[in-house]
């Protein structure tokens, strides 16, 4: 019997087993990760996103420091508390190793993105951004694991099969070796790798879920003297557009300029991502251009349909397609000697030289042409033959599950934080939604 078993290791489980340590020290802590330890993880296949710092571990390491990005606390709790809260995690974040500081654009620099981007039909969302960069993102986490160590009990390499309740109120996670640790408290913080397991568990216990959208779209990369002028100030520049043909809302998200384009697996679909170092440099930026799918009745699974696609990609591809984009406009598929031609260099090695219009519904892939075209006129070079789009990039966003003001579900004493929620969409609301849930729990036992 403990007082709180926290069921994930990545950025939403760590931060409230942080918040816990510090304020209610004298409770006793059990964090249960299906994947290993820090020092141990692998970053090819699905380790990629599993073990000690979840997918934070091999991310970008960008803290979006904004209550509009993210995540959708925003709408549990008021504004300015979650901007006090986003305030407090960078701080936790940024007394960790040394750090490049805070991309603050002024407001004049924001204001002549925003007009550019006004004259393209475009959308500028300013934010504010911390970039860590993934080497640092390791000694972080390294540094918060060895914190906590001798303050709460770890059970690596095991996943929790089971949430159990008794009555109306959580009693314990039963481990998959058959185990059962019962808990006055338990912190749910399986991420997106767990959505499906989350999933199975609201159902099981009867909470009430909503299902989110599936964000579908490609990995654009390119030269990074194309978006120099926009990332040397602000990093990551966001924009929103709304297509002309589908009326639908078109975005660009996780900018990495000078990084890397990398396979993300999830389960049995391989899909792309991106990050950069913060001290090695590639001659290229990516970023994503998503679309996002949401269905009316009588289809309900987003999921399903996002997995649907994303497995054509992989049967054509064996993986990851990429294409250059002057082939996909002329309608003909990017060869290996073709893609030896393009001036731009993939920096993902593996991806297969393939057609992207074979697996991208016409919807999404007319979205993206109209929005990489709109983009051309505030970073000219965008809408070249030699960009190059890699497919499918497939973000499973988790069922929402209901919540209270402090992250606890319909079930007493039950949880549920970070992606694996369905509330946050990053690293840092994530890490938001541990301190929150922590803080509820330290407060009932004090
Ligand atoms: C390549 C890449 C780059 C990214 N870059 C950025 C970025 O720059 N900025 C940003 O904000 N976000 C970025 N992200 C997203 C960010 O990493 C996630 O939003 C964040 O890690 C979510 O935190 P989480 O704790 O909710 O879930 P996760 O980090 O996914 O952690 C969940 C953990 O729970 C474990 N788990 C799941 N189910 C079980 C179970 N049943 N039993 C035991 N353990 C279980 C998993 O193994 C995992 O370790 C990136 C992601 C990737 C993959």
């Amino acid at each position: 019997m403990v007082d709180v078993v926290i069921v994930g290791a990545g950025p939403a489980g760590i931060f409230a087993a942080l918040e816990l340590a510090v304020k209610a020290p004298g409770l006793s802590i059990v964090m249960v990760e299906q994947g290993s330890d820090i020092t141990s993880r692998s970053r090819s296949g699905e380790g990629m996103l599993i073990g000690w710092g979840g997918a934070g571990a091999y991310s970008d390491g960008k803290l979006t420091i904004s209550t509009d990005v993210g995540g959708q606390i925003g709408g549990l709790i008021p504004e300015s508390e979650l901007a006090g809260l986003l305030d407090y995690v960078d701080g936790v974040y940024s007394s960790h190793t040394p750090l490049k500081g805070v991309y603050n654009l002024s407001a004049d620099d924001a204001q002549g993105i925003s007009a550019k981007a006004r004259l393209a039909g475009l959308v500028y969302v300013p934010t504010r951004i911390r970039h860590l960069g993934t080497e640092n993102c390791y000694t972080i986490l390294k540094e918060m694991r060895d914190e906590l160590s001798g303050k709460v009990e770890m059970i690596f390499n095991t996943r929790a099969s089971e949430l159990v309740k008794d009555g109306d109120r959580i009693s314990g996670v039963r481990l998959e070796d058959g185990r059962l640790i019962e808990a006055r408290s338990v912190i749910a913080a399986p991420g997106r790798v767990g959505a499906r397991w989350m999933a199975d568990q609201a159902k099981a216990l009867g909470l009430e879920t909503w299902t989110n959208p599936v964000d579908l779209g490609v990995r654009v990369e390119l030269p990074a003297v194309v978006m120099e002028d926009l990332t040397r100030i602000a990093y990551e520049t966001k924009f929103i557009y709304f297509s002309k043909t589908f009326d639908d809302r078109v975005r660009t998200f996780c900018m990495n300029p000078y990084g890397e384009v990398v396979r993300e697996t999830i389960g049995d679909i391989v899909t792309v991502n991106g990050h950069s170092w913060a001290n090695k440099k590639t001659e290229n930026t990516n970023f994503a251009i998503l679309v996002s799918a949401n269905f009316t009745e009588p289809f309900d699974d987003a999921i399903g349909y996002g997995r649907y696609v994303a497995t054509l990609a992989n049967m054509l591809g064996k993986g990851v397609i990429v294409q250059r984009l002057g082939d996909l406009l002329a309608g003909r598929r990017t060869t290996l000697s073709r893609l030896e031609k393009c001036t731009t260099t993939p920096t993902l090695k593996e991806a297969i030289p393939g057609d992207l219009s074979y697996c991208i519904p016409y919807r999404i892939l007319t979205n993206i042409i109209e929005m990489l075209a709109g983009l051309d006129r505030v970073a000219p070079g965008v809408n070249s033959g030699h960009t190059l789009l890699y497919g499918l990039e497939v973000k499973f966003y988790s069922n929402r599950v209901r919540l209270d003001r402090n992250l606890q579900t319909q079930v007493e004493g039950l949880y549920a934080v970070g992606d694996g929620a369905g509330i946050t969409r990053g690293l840092i609301q994530a890490s938001c939604a541990g301190v929150i849930a922590a803080r509820a729990i330290a407060e009932r036992y004090a």
